[in-house]
């Protein structure tokens, strides 16, 4: 048996544990990182690239099929529209291959080892894993756990056969005729709504009565009404209750207490992610938890002196920026730099049609803190750019204290406004004033100007509404 001392032991190679390695290795620390399948983790490899991809394909398809119609008042027509989705899936897996090969590259640039396999710990410190050339016990000073998170499964409807969760939605090489998503948050929404422009008949279930329902009704309307030009039918205050006898449907309990049966050739499950924490020796560890998931503190520290947690397993938002974050602080604490979480916000995207994005607090959210706010929303459908793309539908809103005029929100909704998550971020992290998005000058014409505009509103002299 081979063993391996060393001062920092990743475990995991998704986004957060992958950057971890990276700095750490730049910081001169002995680094090892263990990854069981492939490096990028979920994001790279079933998450966050490959439905970005199947997501812009759909897309460009949608905007073809569209013009078969002759319905665009720019006077394009086409004359036939067809996908071949096997070879979609190919350039997709192109381009994960390509991402894939330059975490490994990043790795070795930095001098981590990188150990392929699955990693059980023995204790705290230790793991052993199981390689193509033998077991390999791996010792170290100070550990990360970051091994991720993984889908929930319904106990009526376990994964398999036509019962599929995203990682299968994201590689089918045809599409469904009928495809039911069970759950309709940001994963089920932006699948369901890239296999609705693929041609499939597509309908969401949600148990909850609004779809996002983590989202405000404002911002969750003009993607609701899309979803009702792309023919998506969406059940809310329904329940998935299982498959029909013959396989080919799925049962559901609609909001009038009625069982209707929705025929399906797939079924997509997407009702939330865990964390990864079953079979590697980290529920032995007995770390303390924070619900399901490993409870840090604001240097990521876990219950065990020297054993880190980063990424999905440490909770929400489960976003690979918020794990990539935790995983470059984690590895300047390591090298005996002063850090500690102090980010004011983390912006998140829902990458449906249209755009929703978010940073800091919503109005709600505000006053339910205490604040006493103004609120500027300015509309895309006063926005020159926004108009010469045929995307009227949306808003850029902000909200600021009243008091200082101090910006404590930013949200969008609209085409293509997962752009404006950078000026959101920093404007929050910067301690933005109204007076300071109101004074820089915009460029024109950018749906970006939308910002300028809705501080604008906010101080009340809103100029191009
Ligand atoms: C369909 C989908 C779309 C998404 N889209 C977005 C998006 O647009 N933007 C966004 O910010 N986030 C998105 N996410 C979420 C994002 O993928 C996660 O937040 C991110 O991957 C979390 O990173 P992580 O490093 O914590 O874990 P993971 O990416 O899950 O990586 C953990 C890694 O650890 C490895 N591992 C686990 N156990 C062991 C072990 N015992 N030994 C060795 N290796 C192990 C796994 O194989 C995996 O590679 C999406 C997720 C999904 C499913």
């Amino acid at each position: 048996m081979k063993e391996i001392v060393c001062k920092l032991l990743v475990v995991g190679a998704g986004p957060s544990g992958y950057v971890c390695a990276i700095r750490a290795g730049q910081l001169g620390l002995d680094t090892v990182i263990v990854e069981a399948v492939k490096p990028g983790g979920t994001c790279l490899n079933v998450g966050c690239i490959p439905s970005k991809a199947l997501i812009h394909a759909a897309d460009e398809f949608g905007v073809t099929r569209q013009m078969l119609t002759g319905k665009n008042a720019m006077g394009i027509r086409v004359e036939a529209a067809s996908i071949d989705l096997s070879k979609t899936i190919a350039w997709k897996d192109g381009i994960v291959g390509r991402l894939n090969a330059g975490v490994t590259a990043l790795l070795q640039k930095a001098k981590v080892k990188i150990v392929h396999g699955r990693a059980a710990f023995r204790d705290g410190k230790t793991v052993e894993v199981e390689t193509e050339t033998g077991m390999q016990v791996i010792r170290a000073e100070t550990v990360v756990i970051a091994t991720g998170s993984e889908p929930v499964e319904l106990g009526a409807l376990p994964f398999g056969g036509q019962v599929i969760s995203s990682t299968e939605a994201l590689s089918l090489t045809e599409v469904p005729n009928k495809l039911v998503v069970v759950g309709g948050g940001y994963i089920g929404l932006e699948l369901g709504t890239a296999f609705a422009k693929l041609g499939s008949e597509v309908t969401i279930i949600e148990a909850m009565q609004q779809i996002l329902p983590q989202y405000d009704g404002d911002l969750v309307r003009p993607v609701s009404r899309r979803l009702g030009e792309l023919g998506v039918r969406v059940l809310t205050g329904a329940k998935a209750k299982a498959l029909s006898d013959d396989g080919d449907g799925l049962t559901v309990e609609t909001s009038d207490g009625h069982v209707k049966l929705f025929p399906a050739d797939r079924v997509l499950v997407t009702v939330g992610r865990r964390p990864r924490i079953a079979g590697s020796g980290i529920e032995e560890l007995d770390l303390d938890r924070s619900g399901p998931y490993l409870r840090i503190d604001d240097q990521c520290r876990t219950s065990m002196r020297g054993v880190y947690a980063i990424g999905d397993i440490t909770g929400e938002p489960m976003l690979a920026h918020r794990a990539m974050a935790q995983g470059e602080m984690v590895a300047e604490i390591v090298a005996g730099r002063k850090r500690a979480w102090d980010k004011r916000c983390i912006p998140a995207i829902c990458f449906t049609d249209p755009e929703i994005v978010t940073a800091g607090l919503s109005p709600d959210e505000a006053r339910q803190q205490g604040y006493t706010i103004r609120v500027g929303q300015f509309p895309f459908s006063a926005n020159g750019r926004a108009m010469t793309m045929v995307s009227e539908d949306g808003f850029v809103r902000v909200v600021a204290r009243t008091d200082t005029g101090l910006v404590l929100g930013l949200q969008a909704v609209g085409a293509g406004v997962s752009e404006l998550s950078a000026s959101f971020a920093l404007a929050i992290e910067m301690g933005t004033r109204l007076e300071d998005l109101a004074g820089t000058i915009h460029a024109h014409p950018t749906r970006s100007e939308a910002v300028q505009e809705a501080a604008l509103k906010a101080l009340g002299h809103a100029l191009h509404i």
